[in-house]
């Protein structure tokens, strides 16, 4: 789960973070109520959606040569004329994709005189089963850049978990950022307060870019990007009152509710599949032969016949889907129960792209056999090969 700058701001601050002062708003009114009640007179609005790139983004609404959604404001009316701009209009990012983002909510915060720019960001590194921190003196621009030419500027270092975050992170960290003195103190400081929070918060990601150094000596956060483990946030519900819905995808919300694993893709492919890596498996021999996968969706082990029918409408309220590749193993469930929820549930969505099914596991042949009889139009396929081939085929074929 993803959480908006300014909430993440506000959880850092506990941590002790520094921080500039802001007020979030969804109104002009509160964006001017917000300056008002900030020091000023340098102010910076900025448009609170879930995705970053938004210093260079663009509003759909205002034409090329109109600013982005982080915004500086020199008084008060330049605050409001920034909120009127902003609210209601559509901020495309390159996170974004082209359809862009509402913006409903601002930050309006002070404007901090900037002396340098650094990156510094946390993450669960699989590979080593760590918390990675990443530090850069290349702040404030796209780190995947930075990594590709110059990887020398880039500082990574893991933690052990059983031991902790030890000073001789702080320093290492301090000292990949190239700080001396007191610049270098308080990069070990906010370095461990990050892990603290990132750590006591259950964060799968925490990104700091940029993180500032102010002409006046200070190391403060300017923008963060924090996301949750999902699995870990019954342990948080302060943290899941942050939620907000709306700069989610509405099916992948509906998907959640019914326990199953859907993440939309730019295909026209849908895809039902049991267990992860037999739908990332799907995922790639659709791509193999040449198609893309419309959908990630892994509706567990335990497919009952409400959660197909869900999973059905779930991929068919996709109007990018041309056809639907079932791939599932029967083994806790056996595939004769499966093929039945599939018929079921096909009859009641009234089912009107070409369906692929590919079964396999116990009583698998009783399981072709409903299908075979069910009177749908429904293909049958005998391996995954054979079941891609088939899909890509009918897809092709309709189009
Ligand atoms: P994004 O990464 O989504 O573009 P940022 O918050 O990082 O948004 O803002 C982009 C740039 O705008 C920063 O790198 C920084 O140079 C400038 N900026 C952001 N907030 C402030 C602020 N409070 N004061 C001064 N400059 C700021
Ligand atoms: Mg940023």
């Amino acid at each position: 789960m993803n959480i908006h700058e300014y909430q993440a701001k506000e959880l850092l601050a506990k941590y002790g973070v520094g921080i500039p002062a802001g007020i979030p708003a969804l109104t002009v009114e509160e964006a001017v109520a917000a300056a008002k009640q900030l020091p000023g007179p340098l102010y910076v609005v900025k448009a609170q959606i879930h995705a970053g790139g938004r210093g260079k983004g663009k509003f759909k609404e205002l034409g090329p040569d109109a600013k982005g959604g982080v915004r500086l404001a020199k008084s008060v009316e330049e605050v409001e004329a920034c909120a009127r701009e902003m609210l209601g209009n559509t901020l495309v990012t390159i996170q974004t994709g082209d359809a862009g983002k509402q913006v409903n909510r601002l930050y309006v915060t002070d404007g901090v005189d900037i002396a340098r720019e650094y990156y510094l960001s946390m993450l669960v590194d699989r590979a080593s089963g760590r918390v990675a921190i990443i530090a850069s003196t290349e702040g404030g621009m796209d780190i995947e850049e930075v990594a590709h030419s110059t990887p020398e500027k880039i500082t990574t270092i893991t933690i052990d978990p059983a031991e902790g975050f030890q000073p001789h992170h702080g320093r290492a960290v301090a000292f990949g950022l190239k700080l001396s003195g007191d610049l270098n103190k308080q990069a070990q400081k906010v370095t461990k307060q990050l892990y603290e929070a990132f750590m006591a918060l259950d964060c799968a990601m925490l990104e700091i870019n940029p993180l500032v150094e102010t002409k006046d000596g200070q190391l403060l956060v300017l923008d963060t990007k924090m996301s949750f483990d999902s699995n870990a946030l019954y342990r948080h519900p302060d943290v899941m009152e942050l939620r907000d819905e709306t700069e989610e995808d509405p099916a992948e919300i509906e998907a959640s509710k019914h326990d199953l694993a859907y993440i939309k893709l730019d295909g026209n492919i849908g895809c039902m599949v049991n267990g992860a890596g037999l739908a990332m498996a799907t995922m790639d021999i659709i791509k193999l032969n040449g198609a893309f996968p419309a959908n990630f969706l892994d509706v567990g082990g335990g497919a009952s016949k409400e959660k197909v029918t869900e999973a059905f409408k779930i991929i068919l309220s996709d109007p990018a889907v041309k056809g639907i590749l079932v791939n599932i193993f029967g083994g806790i469930m056996k595939c004769d129960i499966i093929a039945e929820g599939i018929v079921a549930a096909a009859k009641e969505v009234n089912l009107s792209v070409p369906l692929v099914v590919r079964l396999e596991g116990t009583n698998v042949q009783q399981g072709k056999d409903i299908l075979a009889g069910s009177g749908l139009p429904i293909v049958a396929a005998n391996d995954l090969g054979d079941a891609a081939q088939k899909i890509v085929a009918e897809v092709q074929k309709a189009a």
